[in-house]
């Protein structure tokens, strides 16, 4: 259920019988034809299709996220890697105070993994409270699904393009575009890489069929939910 469906009294009453959240997090930037939303769009939802059974509130996305790398492109904002973990840390010693005790955080955007790495920080300054850092397209049975669709998948790419990811009045190349060098990608400022990458996608089909995406998004969803049951620290 989403936190900003409950009042403050429908809150308290149901801490004291569960103390489990997710924190949905994602970015704003460019990603090829798809909504500059995807990866805010894309964890927010796993967030709550997989809550939704179980009853788990589900905070609101943290929307925006750290991407320097894609900020020649309009429409990216970028978080500066000291600011996220800022903003991450006043979250969750907020969660604490209200008395969640596992959390966890739905990532959906690769640039981010600083704020996976700081939660191992917060962790050891705050016993007691478990938090998984879930980067949900890359889990594991979810990256087995889309291998198992199409090997060449990434950034922009198909296993971005749901029905909920795609604007109004766009039309998809049917091709496969090869992968971009990545680590020669990562040598670049921002300017040279949006030369290099064109449209916005790293490589592969821009769009597949609904079923196949629907199949793969069910795989997402119950592995999220999976973590979200457990297990969990005693
Ligand atoms: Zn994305």
């Amino acid at each position: 259920m989403r936190l900003i469906d409950m009042n403050w009294m429908q809150l308290e009453a149901h801490l004291k019988g569960d103390d489990r959240c997710i924190l949905p997090i994602g970015s704003i930037e460019q990603h090829a034809q798809l909504s500059l939303g995807v990866d805010a769009i894309l964890s927010e939802k796993v967030s709550l299709d997989a809550a939704q059974p179980i009853g788990v509130p589900v905070f609101p996305v943290l929307s925006y996220g750290i991407t320097p790398y894609f900020t020649a492109f309009p429409g990216t904002v970028t978080l500066r890697i000291s600011t996220a973990i800022a903003l991450a840390k006043d979250v969750f010693d907020s969660m604490k105070r209200m008395g969640f005790r596992r959390i966890v955080a739905v990532n959906g955007h690769g640039g981010n993994s600083p704020i996976g790495a700081y939660i191992q920080e917060w962790m050891a300054d705050n016993p007691g409270v478990a938090i998984k850092f879930h980067n949900w397209w890359n889990a594991p049975k979810t990256w087995a699904k889309v291998k198992a669709i199409d090997p060449v998948a990434s950034h922009a790419s198909w296993m971005e393009n749901f029905p909920w990811t795609r604007v109004a009045n766009v039309a998809y190349p049917d091709t496969s575009k090869p992968m971009v060098d990545i680590p020669h990608l990562k040598s670049m400022d921002p300017a040279r890489g949006r030369e290099l990458l064109g449209d916005g996608n790293f490589g592969g089909r821009y769009i597949r069929d609904d079923s196949e995406m629907l199949a793969l998004w069910d795989v997402a969803v119950a592995e999220t939910r999976e973590l979200v049951e457990g297990p969990w620290p005693k």
